[in-house]
């Protein structure tokens, strides 16, 4: 049976649907992942509109019959315009978004809250700090987490002043005898204790903890490379994002 329907959603992808019409991809703590036609969004003025990022309760109507829901009208929470604001923010913005894709949404309670308090906080001065916490995050929300107590390969725990290095295996941070990158995504032992100290707390406490610019830089390279080693996801912001720090690989 077709019916109305609504739930607060933020849109974390937007594509052309032929001439006049969107396609958004809409993350929503009740229905999770979800794509909502917007009609007429492309040509005319009247049509409302659902640009990326715009967080709102989405009232859609859902045509079983035709497996396809539209928007009818929504109420906007925030359309997070601090998105707009630069490249870099623009870059992370898209590349948890692409995170959330690839996780085809998974606890989508636990994302949604991540996400928009992700893009609430995030500005040019953080944006690093904000890729770090939510990388670490979802990784976690998704089973996926940091082993960062103990060697998963071996069992050992690590000493406090140990270099961590990475098994490709169980595509995870190991000790540096079970290493098989051969010391290519390593993390040092101040660079742990941040991760697992900053992941205990809130998000916003753990976005207030001190870090210089070179850590940031270094810390938000190695939670992308090592997303990409863990998940074997190809995703596209990534490699922009670590360009933009200096860094082609
Ligand atoms: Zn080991």
């Amino acid at each position: 049976m077709d019916r109305n329907e609504s739930a607060p959603a933020i849109v974390i992808k937007s594509e052309r649907h032929g001439e006049r019409d969107r396609m958004v991809t809409v993350l929503s703590p009740v229905w999770g992942l979800r794509r909502v036609l917007v009609y007429g969004a492309q040509k005319s003025r009247k049509a409302v509109r659902a640009p990326l990022y715009t967080e709102a309760v989405f009232h859609i109507y859902n045509n079983r019959e035709r497996n396809l829901c539209s928007l009818v009208d929504l109420n906007i929470i925030s359309i997070h315009e601090n998105v707009l604001s630069g490249l870099e923010v623009n870059l992370s913005s898209s590349l948890m978004c692409e995170i959330i894709m690839d996780q085809r949404g998974g606890e989508a309670p636990a994302y949604y809250t991540l996400l928009t308090s992700c893009l609430d906080r995030l500005d040019a001065d953080n944006y690093q700090l904000v890729v770090i916490q939510f990388i670490l995050r979802a990784l976690a929300l998704a089973g996926q987490g940091l082993s960062l107590s103990a060697c998963p390969v071996c069992g050992r725990p690590y000493g406090a002043d140990e270099i961590l290095g990475f098994s490709n295996q169980v595509a995870s941070p190991c000790c540096h005898i079970c290493d098989n990158l051969s010391g290519s995504l390593i993390l040092p032992p101040n660079a742990r204790r941040y991760l697992a100290d900053s992941l205990a707390l809130e998000l916003p406490q753990a976005l207030s903890l001190g870090l210089s610019g070179n850590m940031r830089r270094r810390i938000m390279r190695y939670m992308i490379r090592s997303y990409r080693f863990i998940t074997a996801s190809a995703l596209k912001s990534d490699a922009a994002l670590l360009e933009l720090e200096g860094d082609c690989q």
